[in-house]
């Protein structure tokens, strides 16, 4: 097949159905299935170890990740959950500051007390990158662009600084900001990748999944026997939106960048606003990587107002076409405030969100409305 990835959004990993010449793929909403012979079966026997609607996602995704394998999970946290089950009592994983806040939670309410040691550092500072890691660092694990800061970590100068460490840690990237039709960490020299397929990948806010992509058979294996044996595995229905909602995951980044760099422009110029942060932007620091890593800067844009937390208050609860929700990446616009809602979890931690930002996940509307219902919620702050 070409490896355009237009191409590949919409036909990787999928064939018509042999049985019937449905073009698209079934949704095989079985828990088991009939064996031939005693052990004998057409490759699947029961759905928490493998489901046809499944593996045609998995494969599909990995082809956008450029990876050999993929492998599909109930959510982003239980994909993630099952990468940090790999480790054991003693170890250090070396985690980027600005983590998603469910990460942060996971990481330090659970596995903290299973022994497993967590250290953040700023992903924008390499320098502070190397001097983070030490010899027990088994995993970096960090996400680009940074939620809800917009920071960069350049994927290939940290994957060269831990190729170079004599502790040889792994090197997991969270994708879910920018998709993999924006960049693919492991073709930077990543070794896993992890998404919050709630976000871009489903692209309409209407399923719960995530999703992880690698290399390394051996690292493969270790995944998939996980996701067998603790069975955080997402049903058919909810593997067939995803594969849908990728199918037009092109076409919606392109629309989400294209929006929300305008939006960029039209509040930086604003005069109620003091910062913004978007990583195509001319004030963004690392606007130079972003331009290098990334095909467009995305949808998600922060800022602050001049009148501090409260303003942003009244901003996100005067917004109509915006709506006041958590979660990103889906085709409607939505607007928050970190500090009381994503970012609660993270709190009086080091990773405390300024209370007067707010994020926006820009949508694929027209960009004239989106403007025009941010200019009447901040004529009211
Ligand atoms: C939402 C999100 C997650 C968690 O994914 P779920 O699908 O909600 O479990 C992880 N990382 C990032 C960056 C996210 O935005």
């Amino acid at each position: 097949m070409s490896d355009q990835f237009e191409t590949l959004a919409i036909h990787a990993g999928q064939q018509p159905d042999p049985s019937t010449g449905a073009v698209m793929t079934p949704i095989y909403q079985t828990s088991t299935f009939v064996q031939d012979a005693v052990g004998v079966h057409k490759g699947y026997e029961y759905s928490r170890s493998g489901n046809p609607t499944r593996t045609a996602l998995q494969d599909c995704f990995a082809a956008l990740e450029a990876a050999q394998y993929g492998l599909a999970f109930a959510s982003g946290l239980a994909a993630t959950d099952t990468i940090i089950r790999q480790f054991a009592p003693g170890d250090h994983i070396l985690v980027g500051s600005d983590v998603y806040g469910g990460t942060f939670r996971l990481f330090e309410r659970e596995y903290k007390d299973f022994g497993i040691e967590f250290s953040y550092v700023d992903v924008d500072d390499l320098p502070a990158v190397q001097a983070g890691l030490r010899a027990n660092t088994k995993l970096v694990w960090l996400e680009t662009p940074t939620n809800p800061y917009l920071g960069l970590a350049d994927i290939a100068a940290v994957a060269g600084i831990l190729k170079a460490h004599s502790s040889q840690p792994l090197f997991a990237v969270d994708n879910t900001f920018a998709s993999p039709y924006l960049q693919q960490p492991l073709t930077l020299g990543a070794d896993i990748v992890i998404h919050s397929a709630t976000k871009y990948l489903g692209g309409h806010s209407d399923v719960v999944l995530g999703l992880v992509a690698v290399n390394d058979q051996t690292l493969k294996e270790r995944l998939a026997f996980s996701q067998n044996a603790a069975g955080a595995v997402p049903g058919p229905m909810d593997s067939f939106l995803v594969l849908r909602g990728i199918k037009t995951l092109p076409l919606r980044m392109d629309r989400h960048g294209h929006n929300a760099a305008a939006i960029a422009d039209y509040l930086a110029a604003h005069p109620k606003v003091s910062q913004i942060y978007y990583p195509f932007h001319a004030s963004h620091p690392q606007q130079a990587l972003a331009r290098k890593q990334m095909r467009n800067g995305g949808g998600m844009l922060s800022f602050e107002l001049k009148g501090g937390e409260a303003a942003a208050r009244t901003v996100a609860e005067n917004t109509r076409l915006f709506a006041l929700a958590e979660s990103l990446g889906g085709v409607e616009s939505l607007i928050e405030v970190p500090a009381v809602m994503t970012h609660l979890s993270v709190a009086n931690s080091p990773l405390a969100v300024d209370p007067g930002l707010v994020r926006l996940s820009v949508g694929v509307e027209h960009v004239d409305d989106l403007i025009a219902d941010l200019e009447q919620a901040i004529a009211k702050a």
